[in-house]
């Protein structure tokens, strides 16, 4: 249970991120990790002397096994409203197969494009009850803001919690070794096209689903890699 920033920890959900939320009206998680890691997700709340029918909002970057894992077995214990990007629903309430992704450019992410991401694969379906719009800002935490960010997966959103000034940015990137491209794309265009859009925000600290948190400066480093000025 790692502190991000006031207000957000880090759950490590096998090779996944999740992260919580904590608001006056109660938690909110984003993501849910790989299947069988809800026992995270409970022990993070109950180390910060809350219960987990506290936990309100399940909110989703998007649908991929990795990030949906545990949602059911979350929901049955907590209640927690879902909420994810209309282009992946589909994928969440069927539980597989998946929409199908190539590996992202170069060699280490062909090999882990291939290691991790079975398409195949088979989940518990979660149900959606709120399907998030581009653009939005849910009344949630004192404001999280929805920005559709495909590429990696159609139905991806990146979330901007406004209080804190933290930009979750699901699959857009990874923060492995510096910050990079996911491991696999349904378009790469699309793809550099979200990554461009998070570098023209100002934000501190940013999560993401696979790699490092950073605390501070994050934007700084999204405009060094894909803002403006850079031929990256
Ligand atoms: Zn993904
Ligand atoms: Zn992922």
């Amino acid at each position: 249970m790692k502190r991000v920033i006031e207000g957000v920890r880090v759950v490590l959900m096998g090779m996944a991120n999740a992260f919580l939320i904590e608001g006056n009206e109660g938690l909110t998680l984003i993501d849910a990790g790989y299947p069988g890691k809800e026992a995270a997700v409970f022990g993070t709340i109950r180390g910060l002397g809350r219960s987990p029918d506290q936990l309100k909002q399940l909110i989703f970057t998007h649908g991929h096994p990795d990030h949906i894992g545990s949602a059911a077995a979350i929901v049955r214990e907590t209640g927690a409203r879902t909420y994810m990007h209309p282009l992946d629903i589909p994928m969440a309430e069927s539980g597989g197969p998946f929409r199908p992704m190539r590996a992202a450019p170069g060699l280490l992410r062909r090999v882990m494009c291939k290691l991790f991401y079975h398409p195949d694969e088979r989940l518990e379906p979660v149900a959606i009850d709120q399907p998030l719009t581009a653009g939005e800002i849910l009344p949630i935490a004192g404001g999280i803001e929805v920005i559709h960010t495909p590429g990696h997966c159609a139905g991806q959103v990146a979330l901007l919690w406004r209080p804190g000034r933290m930009l979750f940015a699901g699959d857009v990137c990874t923060n492995l070794m510096g910050l990079g491209d996911p491991v696999g794309i349904e378009s790469l265009t699309e793809g550099r096209a979200s990554q461009r859009k998070l570098a023209s925000l100002s934000f501190d600290a940013a999560g993401f689903g696979h790699g490092a948190p950073i605390a501070r400066d994050a934007s700084t480093r999204f405009r060094n890699k894909w803002g403006k000025k850079s031929f990256a």
